[in-house]
């Protein structure tokens, strides 16, 4: 286990287009182990392979705290709908911002074992797998965020249930 050092706005690593990932190597394992050991260490619900400073086309994703997602080569085949609400991202600390995304999306990626599966996700799933897939290739929800980036001190109690960092 190793946590690993969290990539922030502003280092071009996070602009940058991920590469496929061929084949699973022990290495490749290894950092998907340590991106796991990483996003939960800093209490997020997804990380992408460049917030750890490897461009490769990797996420982990985990909505409930118990239910790991590891996504290699994702691709969103199908979306629907609309939600917006507040966005966060463990590479642009102590920030959040509003964002509209998909109310339901489904992927296809391979798991850990290279083997192909499809994941379908509403809401807060739906919104991590974009946001995720967004890293990939060089995005941050920065981007997309409709008004203001608000500091996390400025939320509104009531939000705070559905603030989360990716
Ligand atoms: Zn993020």
């Amino acid at each position: 286990m190793a946590i690993r050092n969290i990539r922030e706005i502003g280092d071009e690593v996070l602009n940058k287009t991920c590469k496929e990932v061929k084949e699973i190597t022990p290495r490749i394992k290894e950092l998907i182990e340590d991106m796991l050991d990483t996003m939960y260490e800093a209490n997020g619900v997804g990380l992408a392979a460049p917030q750890v400073g490897i461009l490769k086309r990797i996420v982990v994703i985990d909505v409930t705290g118990e239910d790991p997602i590891v996504m290699i080569n994702p691709r969103i085949v199908e979306t629907d709908g609309e939600q917006t609400g507040y966005e966060g991202c463990l590479s642009v600390p102590g920030k959040n911002g509003v964002v509209t995304r998909p109310n339901y999306v489904k992927a296809v990626a391979f798991n850990e074992n290279m083997e192909e599966y499809e994941i379908e996700g509403t809401e807060i799933l739906a919104r991590a797998i974009c946001h995720e897939l967004d890293h990939l290739d060089g995005h941050l929800y920065v981007e997309k965020v409709e008004g203001r980036l608000l500091d996390s001190s400025e939320l509104e109690e009531e939000f705070e249930e559905d603030d989360f960092e990716e």
